[in-house]
């Protein structure tokens, strides 16, 4: 009788430690979203436009000998130009560049002129049953020039000189002025149940439903897969960039990069 009572204990002692460690897994990796949906301890910035693997083969490298010199598109703020301007690292903004930003409903903030519409697409995604997630927006010169100096720095600190520093910083986190997020026409997505800024978001029902629809808001696919000697900028399946409905299907339609699109279809003066 004592025997079995004892049995029983053990037995009970053993399911208790059971459901404990599975709890903890559990916590563990569990990722906690704030209000917007956007797991809480994510730094925008990080992960973002980066410009090149670090890897046993070295640096991807950008041939600006493809990129046309003439190509210059001057940074404009009026209403013709607006949603047009190209921005890379040949193309950088200006620290003080005007920019009149609006608020999405999850707090995230983009150009005034842009809400309305990626309101309504975010909307009709999700009668479609896609969540689409902003997880970052606008970003300020002074953000990334911020998020720039302490990657610069932890390279720094391992014993790197000013310049290599300089070099894998920018393979982490964009050169300040060099971000699209500081247009206010980017946007990082992320989804419900997938909310890495990596290229698996690229088999997500998210990413399928912005291929198939985002550029009737207006949005292309920036950094695509194989462009990367134009864009300087690896494959980010996550990253989208707001051209207006009109050239975001020209753009699309055409199946090249921004860069290359632009070099073929304009002449700027
Ligand atoms: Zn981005």
């Amino acid at each position: 009788m004592e025997e079995k009572i004892t049995r029983k204990i053990y037995i009970a002692i053993g399911l208790v430690l059971c459901f404990t460690a599975i709890i903890m897994y559990k916590i563990q990796n569990t990722i906690i979203l704030d209000a917007s949906g956007v797991p809480k301890d994510f730094v925008e910035g990080y992960g973002d436009e980066k410009i090149g693997e670090l890897d046993k083969t070295g640096i991807i490298e950008t041939d600006y000998s493809k990129v046309n010199e003439d190509l210059v598109i001057e940074d404009y703020t009026d209403d013709t130009y607006w949603n047009v301007v190209l921005v890379n690292k040949m193309e950088p903004l200006s620290a003080d560049r005007p920019i009149t930003l609006g608020t999405l409903s999850n707090g995230k903030q983009l150009d005034k002129r842009i809400i309305d519409i990626t309101e309504q697409m975010i909307k009709d995604a999700q009668n479609d049953g896609v969540s689409l997630i902003v997880c970052s927006g606008y970003r300020s010169y002074n953000y990334q020039q911020g998020l720039y100096n302490k990657e610069v720095n932890e390279w720094l600190s391992q014993g790197y000189s000013e310049q290599q520093a300089k070099d894998y910083a920018s393979k982490e986190v964009a050169i300040p002025g060099t971000s699209e997020h500081q247009l206010g026409l980017a946007i990082d997505f992320i989804t419900k149940g997938y909310t890495n800024l990596d290229q698996g978001f690229e088999n997500t029902d998210a990413f399928k439903w912005l291929m198939e629809n985002g550029y009737k808001y207006g949005w292309i696919l920036r950094y695509m897969d194989g462009k990367q000697i134009y864009t300087g900028i690896n494959y980010e399946p996550w990253h989208w960039r707001y051209l207006g409905p009109e050239l975001a299907k020209e753009v699309k339609d055409s199946g090249l990069c921004y860069e290359e699109f632009l070099q073929r279809t304009y002449t700027f003066n």
